[in-house]
């Protein structure tokens, strides 16, 4: 299957190729043709799977298709996004699909001075990418009507919820015309989800790509048993014996996030931390830093690394395991994108085993126990727990799922 046989535009053929997309992925493949031919498209997908460019594509040729007739000059495509680092990414894969298109985009989000986004939205522009509480901000003022809106897509549509914006959801929904187009996306489908899509979509179509799966199997997975006071010696050494090029390593919380940077700042290695204490500028110059390679390895929280996305994340960190195991797959879909191959090493102390047994029960196979020369877990017995934690069943080779170490050596501590 190629972008062609999608019938995609060549202006827009051409821009995915310059970008290096060979083929579509699967969500894209999926979606394109219907949102072409006018559909609503419920879609459950995962950041990572290709999705916005399954939405951004076919508005954008549908844009440029009726650019010779259109009546009105208001905003024709609105995209909603929950985080400003998610409505930037999409902002900027508009820009990256869109060359040589002639329309005009734009990105309004909170947290930062009003005035630059005014000044463009007042020049006119096609298509919206917007947080709901700032877009609800401008409208208040007068800078935003929606009211010839072809196409609405509310992206990350359970995350939004999740973080409060039910009630901005309803009130944006509420000035939108009521002929329009719409594509819903989301990675889990709670009741409430359920009901918004109903009162929202129109006969749509359902797409489901497999959210669990699909990063984890390019993504190749070892876990190291290792006590907490040790940890930052051992992230030491997977720096010295890893090929690291970039990395996102995750942490609990935000102080943990800071102290991981300061360690690794210490030792030489470019880290800034990015949680929800530190400016949206500061957020920013991290992500910009992260993307061109002046910094190697971003520290976040769960929270805070919501809407990373880098092209070529090498690796995934888990300092420590988190408690909710789909978190763990959601953690490492940030490598291993896009047919690219990703590496994940967790971090897993005594207290961390009944996340990791959670963890594991979700996988089709349990993660890979590797051992650090010079570390070890504290018990004795710590591996065989964590063996007879997990039940043994066939894993995708048909052989049992087992930790792959063995032996034990007498503890030794490291310190930076
Ligand atoms: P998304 O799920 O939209 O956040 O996209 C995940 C990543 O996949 C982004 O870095 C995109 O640039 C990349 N991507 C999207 N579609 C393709 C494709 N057809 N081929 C290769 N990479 C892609």
């Amino acid at each position: 299957m190629t972008f062609e046989n999608l019938n995609i535009i060549a202006p827009i053929t051409q821009a995915l190729k310059q970008k290096g997309y060979v083929e579509p992925t699967p969500i894209q493949e999926k979606a394109i043709p219907h949102l072409l031919k006018g559909s609503d498209v419920f879609g459950t997908a995962q950041t990572g799977t290709g999705k916005t460019a399954a939405f951004a594509i076919p508005i954008l040729q549908k844009l440029y298709a009726g650019q010779a007739d259109r009546k009105t000059s208001g905003i024709r495509a609105l995209v909603l996004a929950p985080t400003r680092e998610l409505a930037i990414q999409i902002s900027e894969s508009f820009s990256d699909y869109s060359k040589g298109l002639r329309l005009r985009h734009t990105v309004v989000y909170g947290g930062v001075s009003q005035n630059p986004q005014t000044t463009i939205l007042k020049k006119g522009i096609d298509i919206l990418i917007a947080t709901p509480g700032r877009l609800i901000d401008l409208m208040n003022q007068g800078f935003i009507r929606l009211d010839t809106i072809e196409f609405f897509i509310l992206d990350e549509a359970d995350r939004m919820l999740d973080m409060g914006f039910a009630p901005d959801i309803k009130r944006i929904i509420a000035k939108l015309p009521a002929r329009k187009q719409t594509g819903f996306f989301t990675a889990t489908i709670p009741q409430e989800i359920r009901a918004l899509a109903d009162s929202l979509l129109h006969n749509p179509v359902m797409i489901h790509v497999a959210p669990n799966s699909a990063p984890a199997e390019s993504v190749n997975q070892s876990v190291y048993y290792v006590e907490k006071a040790d940890k930052r010696a051992m992230l030491q050494q997977v720096f010295e014996s890893e090929e690291i090029e970039t990395a996102l390593i995750f942490t609990r919380t935000k102080h943990g996030a800071d102290k991981v940077t300061r360690e690794l700042n210490k030792i030489g290695i470019s880290a800034v931390a990015i949680h929800g204490n530190k400016s949206q500028m500061a957020r920013q110059k991290a992500l910009q830093g992260f993307k061109n390679r002046t910094i190697k390895v971003l520290v976040a929280t769960d929270i805070a690394s919501r809407g990373i996305d880098v092209d070529k994340l090498t690796h995934v960190i888990n300092f420590e395991l988190p408690e909710v195991p789909e978190t763990y797959v959601h953690r490492i879909g940030r490598t291993g994108r896009a047919g690219e191959s990703g590496t994940a090493i967790s971090f897993c102390a005594s207290e961390e085993r009944g996340s990791l047994k959670d963890i594991n029960k979700l996988l089709p196979r349990a993660i890979e126990v590797k051992r650090m020369n010079g570390f070890v877990a504290s018990s004795h017995t710590a591996l065989d727990m964590v063996a007879a934690e997990r039940p043994e069943r066939p894993s995708f080779h048909g052989r049992p799922a087992r930790p792959s170490n063995s032996g034990q050596r007498p503890f030794q501590r490291k310190r930076w």
